[in-house]
């Protein structure tokens, strides 16, 4: 079903949900008149006429919500098709012509340079699939370390910046203030896939050029805050909390080139709650950058040599 059709669906129940109510309503009222003098009945046809309304605003709402995961649904399937796809065919394109034509050495390299980034691309795609359907499985190995996060953040922003082909001065990490070491108890492979979905989502949605802030932080002396701030699109003010749901891309223009599964925010929420701790989004609005902000609980102690994330 395409998007017209979808949203002429969704219309359609919202409209026969409004008429059922209203002509619901009008007969209770006309009942009421009609048997005014009759006390029990009309208890019994105003209580018989409210469980009717209740009905039928429940049904239409679990309509319209099983329409839109559905919606929802539909464009992740295209997304992910697509990412999975433009790369593997890219792939194929140059194979083919490494080995039907001679091409000198820096165009050889070119190539494989291209490959390399194509596999990342595919890999990243297939990796945060695998890891949205393994965060959901309750018998999943959960096993946490101290892991300090300054280091930890420094080898995502060098992932991504190799990842992005960034220069050193694009993606800023700040010293923590006076070089104080942050440990969280936690899992590293999680907690590194939240920090890269954060930086990533900061370099793809800055396509005027990336500049990029981290700073980490405590706060109330119980929890260590890291946020990302970067002066790319913004996000409206009404999508703020949307953004973090699953499969939620932004429908807006500039974004829909911006290739994505809606699953990266999703698996950041995911692990902050699973940490005991929770991620926000702040922007003053569409291109005026934005700030994600991840809190995670403060481990307590001394850094002990060889406890580190890296
Ligand atoms: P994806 O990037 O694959 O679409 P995400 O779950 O990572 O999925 O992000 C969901 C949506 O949130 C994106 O479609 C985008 O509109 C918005 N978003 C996420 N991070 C940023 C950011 N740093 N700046 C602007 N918009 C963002």
């Amino acid at each position: 079903m395409n998007l017209t059709r979808r949203r002429g669906a969704i219309a359609f129940f919202i409209t026969l949900g409004v008429c059922l109510t209203a002509l619901a309503v009008t007969l209770n009222i006309t009942w009421i008149h009609h048997n005014g003098r009759r006390l029990a009945i009309d208890l019994v046809g105003v209580i018989l006429f409210g469980i009717l309304i209740a009905g039928v605003v429940l049904n239409t709402v679990f309509l319209v919500r099983e329409i839109r995961r559905n919606e929802q649904q539909d464009s992740f399937l295209n997304a992910v098709t697509h990412e999975l796809k433009t790369p593997i065919a890219s792939i194929r394109l140059y194979l083919d012509t490494l080995q039907r034509r001679t091409v000198d050495e820096p165009q050889r390299k070119k190539f494989y340079n291209i490959m390399r980034s194509d596999t990342d691309r595919l890999l990243n795609t297939v990796e945060q699939v695998l890891k949205a359907g393994e965060l959901g499985q309750r018998d999943r190995d959960r096993r946490r370390t101290r892991v300090e996060l300054h280091p930890l953040v420094a080898e995502c922003v060098a992932t991504v910046c190799s990842r992005h082909h960034l220069g050193p001065d694009e993606i800023n990490l700040l010293d923590v203030p006076g070089r104080v070491r942050l440990f969280v108890m936690g899992n590293v492979e999680d907690l590194r896939t939240a920090i890269s979905n954060l930086l990533d989502n900061a370099v793809k949605y800055s396509p005027n050029g990336v500049q990029v802030t981290c700073r980490l932080a405590i706060e109330h002396y119980t929890w260590v805050t890291l946020s990302i701030r970067d002066q790319g699109l913004g996000i409206q003010p009404r999508e703020l909390k949307r953004i973090f749901n699953r499969f939620y891309r932004s429908s807006s223009m500039d974004r829909i080139k911006i290739k994505g599964t809606g699953l990266g925010l999703f698996l950041v929420r995911t692990i902050a709650q699973q940490h005991g701790g929770d991620v926000r989004a702040i922007s003053e609005g569409l291109n005026k950058g934005s700030t994600m902000l991840l809190r995670l609980p403060l481990a307590i102690g001394a850094a002990s040599p060889g406890n580190t994330a890296t």
